[in-house]
């Protein structure tokens, strides 16, 4: 079932329920409506149909208004005879050749006849069932959905009228009925309001999020590599047998028992596994709340990024790969990857932007006496996607000797759903330690921060399908959400390709991809992995942005009363309890991604220390 949230006023708040990507947003043009829109729209998903709303307006008008906003739907709330309709149904009258939906309202009070829609069967595309009352919408309360079990036609319709929070059992109950077969879309507008025009978000993901059945929903990848409408692989033809070898060969090569034997071996005696859950007794106690740490920061080379390159050095092996290429921005995943490599005796090439280079001396030296060799990405910003062009580019040239380690949750399928497993190793260690801490496996919540998403994914794994386990995800906010400075993508990101699939990506209108920023390097990416994007998309994850400053001080904060230096991009998960109140008897989980050692500069610069 698709969602409309009508009456939108405000152009920040626009873009903030945009982002909870629904199916049509509604402008209404009627003018005497405290929700009458007169300012611009701002850049939204196209993904996301515009409806215009209109009450008895000249056809000219709504002509002028559709093209002018760019408007893909057109509902119609007045007297509008089915002649109006049909003229609208014209696609010369409109600059955009697409056909443009036309949705003709009726309103219900106690009784329906349905006899009024005949003359509308074949001069509109959907109908639009509202309560009647005083004005024309945005009354704020539903008639009796039971009427509807005599809808006498095909045509689908939305379902509108004072639906709330307040009515998720009502419409999953509406669900079971005759009346649902032909209900295309919840249209909502006024119970999620803080005034006429500007929608409350939590309120509305809320609602989002119990709408999705959690039960039911699938959180893992299909066969074709998507999570609901992101992943798949968008790769150039050239990229294809490479991709395609560890695709038929991934999942097979993982069950096999020698492969398992010899990863969950490494991962104890070379990473130092399990990492400890650790009840963090002081951090509780500031916050009234029982907070768990995932102790990554202990693995060896600091951080979670190993248990991803451990495994996919295994995978390249038994694929008899001789080479390994990656990229790395920070030089984090650089290091783990010349690690493994060293570690296995196998070739190790990086590519790593320029400025990347000169900003990580530390990481750069490192990755040279691991014995890996680090070629500087001369084009573009220097950075890292310059890198990653450069390490495709080398891959398409060596497609038989080399494995392309990509070291996040993103890329094309398979690797998404690759590191996401290698990574799973980290919620399937807090079932049992929380089991004997707790006396349970689930905690109430899991929380982590999200780059491209690999600690995330793998602390998230095992409680994806357990719906009273509450996802935080955490996002850097950067300088501010609305800064311009930023890498909240959840807030500001749209459907796009980066890397290799689908996904939500920070762009302009023309698709370029913006440029992000956050004090960490290992946050600063203008998307979130696939399984991110649909986690946020279907409510499944609550996002939350956390800004450098918040950020840095939940990092300090954190040295002061456990004794440990967070990684700032785990501070940015920790900050979350300065924003948000837990209950005292709740359990957190908290993933401390990595440890603090690669950011001392940057803390003792932040706090003049
Ligand atoms: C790289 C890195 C991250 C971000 O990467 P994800 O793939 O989103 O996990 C987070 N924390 C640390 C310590 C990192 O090194």
């Amino acid at each position: 079932m698709k969602l409309k949230i009508c009456g939108m006023k405000y152009q920040d708040n626009i873009e903030h329920v945009a982002s909870l990507q629904p199916d049509y947003l509604g402008f209404i043009f009627y003018e005497d409506t405290p929700r009458h829109f007169d300012t611009k729209i701002p850049e939204i998903s196209n993904t996301i149909k515009k409806v215009g709303v209109f009450v008895n307006e000249e056809i000219s008008t709504v002509i002028e208004k559709v093209n002018e906003f760019n408007l893909q739907a057109i509902q119609l709330h007045g007297e509008e005879s089915p002649y109006y309709c049909s003229i609208l149904r014209s696609t010369e009258l409109f600059s955009d050749p697409e056909p443009i939906e036309i949705i003709k309202v009726f309103s219900i009070k106690d009784e329906f006849n349905f006899a009024a829609l005949d003359p509308y069967e074949n001069t509109c595309d959907y109908y639009l069932f509202d309560t009647k009352g005083k004005l024309p919408g945005g009354n704020g309360y539903r008639f009796d959905w039971s009427l509807l079990n005599n809808y006498p036609s095909t045509k689908p319709f939305f379902l509108s009228g004072g639906i709330g929070l307040d009515q998720v059992d009502d419409i999953k109950k509406f669900k079971e009925s005759e009346a649902y077969k032909y209900c295309y879309a919840l249209d909502v507008n006024s119970k999620f309001e803080k005034e006429p025009g500007l929608k409350n978000i939590s309120i509305l993901r809320e609602f989002i999020n119990k709408l999705n059945d959690k039960k039911t929903m699938n959180y893992n990848v299909d066969e074709k590599g998507y999570y609901g409408e992101f992943g798949g692989a968008f790769i150039p033809e050239m990229l294809y047998p490479n991709v395609e070898e560890l695709r038929q060969n991934y999942l097979k090569v993982m069950a096999e028992p020698d492969f398992q034997k010899e990863f969950n071996q490494l991962l104890k005696d070379y990473v130092g596994r399990p990492s400890p859950l650790y009840f963090a007794k002081r951090l509780s106690e500031k916050y009234n709340a029982k907070i768990y740490l995932k102790r990554e920061d202990l693995n060896h080379t600091g951080a979670h990024k190993i248990n991803n390159t451990i495994g996919q050095i295994l995978m390249a092996k038994r694929l008899g790969k001789k080479r390994i290429i990656a990229e790395t921005g920070a030089g984090q995943h650089g290091v783990a990857t010349a690690t493994v490599c060293a570690l296995m005796g196998l070739e190790c090439i990086v590519y790593m932007g320029e400025i990347d280079i000169a900003r990580q001396a530390p990481n750069v030296a490192r990755m040279k006496m691991l014995g890996a060799k680090v070629i500087p990405a001369l084009s573009g910003s220097r950075t890292l996607k310059d890198a990653t062009n450069e390490a495709i580019r080398d891959w398409i040239n060596n497609p038989v000797n080399t494995h392309y380690i990509i070291g996040s949750a993103i890329g094309p399928h398979p690797y998404p759903d690759m590191v996401t497993k290698f990574q799973s190793v980290v919620s399937e260690e807090i079932k049992w330690q929380l089991k004997e801490q707790e006396g349970r496996e689930n905690p109430d919540y899991v929380v982590a921060c999200i780059g491209g998403g690999s600690n995330a994914a793998g602390t998230y794994y095992h409680y994806l399908h357990e719906p009273d386990v509450g996802i935080i995800a955490v996002e850097a906010a950067g300088l501010g959400v609305d800064s311009g400075e930023s890498a909240a993508t959840s807030v500001l990101g749209k459907e796009g390709i980066i890397h290799g699939c689908k996904t939500l990506l920070m762009q302009t209108k023309d698709g370029q991809i913006t440029e992000p920023y956050s004090i960490s390097a290992g946050l600063d990416y203008p998307g979130v992995g696939p399984m991110h994007a649909h986690l946020c998309k279907t409510g499944r994850a609550e996002f939350m942005s956390i800004t450098d400053s918040e950020a840095m001080n939940a990092g300090l904060e954190l040295c002061k009363l456990e004794g440990i230096i967070p990684a700032i991009e785990s501070s940015h998960a920790l900050a979350i309890f300065e924003q948000k109140t837990f209950k005292p008897d709740d359990v957190v989980v908290v993933s401390l991604s990595g440890r603090g050692d690669k950011d001392l500069e940057n803390y003792i610069d932040y706090f003049k220390i």
